[in-house]
């Protein structure tokens, strides 16, 4: 016989089975409590802080997935205390993340063209895709090209000529005429930064990016699934206030197995990647500096399908066409 406990949440006495975690007890009850390293089924090890709840009877915050529920327990889950609590863990993670989540000449651009897939796609000599996502569009009016003031290869060496890309596109009659709606960001969005890049890497920039436009593809391959970033809109979240502490480089992408790609400066250290594979990833150092690796032998232990559980755009499968 499955024993019944009984517990207060939100002033509300529930059953629940005392079989699982806090976190999971207290979502089978139908409550939403945010995490983003938790398995959902077994004891954690608390590393995101985001699933905090308040034990009413010691005063306590504590990270819910890491807690066994106990009969008589009171608990409250959503209120401004909790809810900033949870902000903070988040803008922590934040502040040891660098990536763009959009590309910043798609956050500017006033026409809401998708720059950045267009030129991508310009890139892959996908023409036609890349003149129906203008989607009719018309770049000759907007003197102040504010796509090429923002564009991060400027600060590398010189801004990917957009503007005359987009007008090359237009132009081209033996291209079919690109009258669809363009689908550009929710500009409300969470919006990470990578910050400035350092010589070292203005340099690899220079190297790795020679493409007929030379543009960085900025942009996050994860961002419409990325449980940071929803976490974050939601939190209303626009900056971190604890600034960027991350030195991992950007957009270092390193190939696992297959359609398989890992980029460090994106992982939050959840260690779900690493607690769903023997012999892959696996933890290097201690403390704030600890990093998730892939050491070359274990690469071929990975399975693509170990990209579904990463909350984050860390881990990704890579198309042909994904950008
Ligand atoms: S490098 Fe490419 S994606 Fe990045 S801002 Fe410039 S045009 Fe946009
Ligand atoms: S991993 Fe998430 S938060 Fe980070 S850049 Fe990608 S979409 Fe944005
Ligand atoms: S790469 Fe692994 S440790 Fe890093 S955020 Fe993704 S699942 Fe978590």
């Amino acid at each position: 016989m499955p024993s019944i406990m009984k517990i207060s949440v939100n002033h509300q006495i529930i059953e629940i089975s005392g079989q699982r975690t806090l976190l999971e007890e207290l979502r089978q009850a139908g409550l939403e409590i945010p995490s983003l390293c938790s398995d959902g089924e077994n004891m954690h090890h608390a590393s995101c802080m985001v699933c905090m709840v308040k034990d009413c009877q010691s005063g306590q915050m504590i990270p819910s997935c890491a807690t066994r529920p106990r009969e008589g327990m009171e608990i409250e889950t959503d209120s401004e205390e909790i809810r900033r609590l949870r902000r903070i863990s988040l803008e922590l993670l934040l502040s040891d993340h660098r990536a763009d989540c959009e590309a910043p000449c798609t956050l500017v651009c006033p026409q809401g063209i998708p720059v950045d897939r267009v030129v991508y796609l310009y890139d892959l000599g996908l023409k036609a895709q890349a003149k129906a996502l203008v989607g009719g569009k018309d770049c000759s009016q907007c003197t102040k090209m504010p796509c090429q003031k923002a564009c991060r290869r400027g600060s590398v060496d010189k801004s990917v000529r957009i503007r005359d890309i987009i007008g090359e596109l237009i132009h081209d009659t033996s291209l079919p005429q690109g009258d669809h709606p363009a689908e550009s960001c929710d500009k409300t969005l969470f919006n990470s930064r990578i910050g400035r890049f350092t010589e070292p890497e203005k340099e690899r920039m220079k190297q790795q990016y020679s493409q007929p436009s030379r543009c960085l593809h900025c942009a996050c391959q994860g961002r419409d699934k990325c449980r940071l970033r929803q976490l974050a809109s939601q939190a209303g979240i626009k900056a971190s206030r604890y600034g960027l502490s991350s030195q991992l480089p950007f957009k270092q992408e390193i190939h696992v197995n297959g359609r398989l790609w890992f980029e460090p400066a994106k992982c939050i250290r959840c260690g779900q990647c690493v607690h769903r594979t023997n012999n892959g990833f696996t933890f290097l150092g201690r403390g704030f500096g600890m990093q998730v690796i892939i050491p070359e032998q274990n690469k071929a232990n990975i399975d693509e399908q170990i990209a579904a559980c990463c909350p984050t755009g860390a881990l990704y499968l890579k198309t042909e066409e994904s950008c």
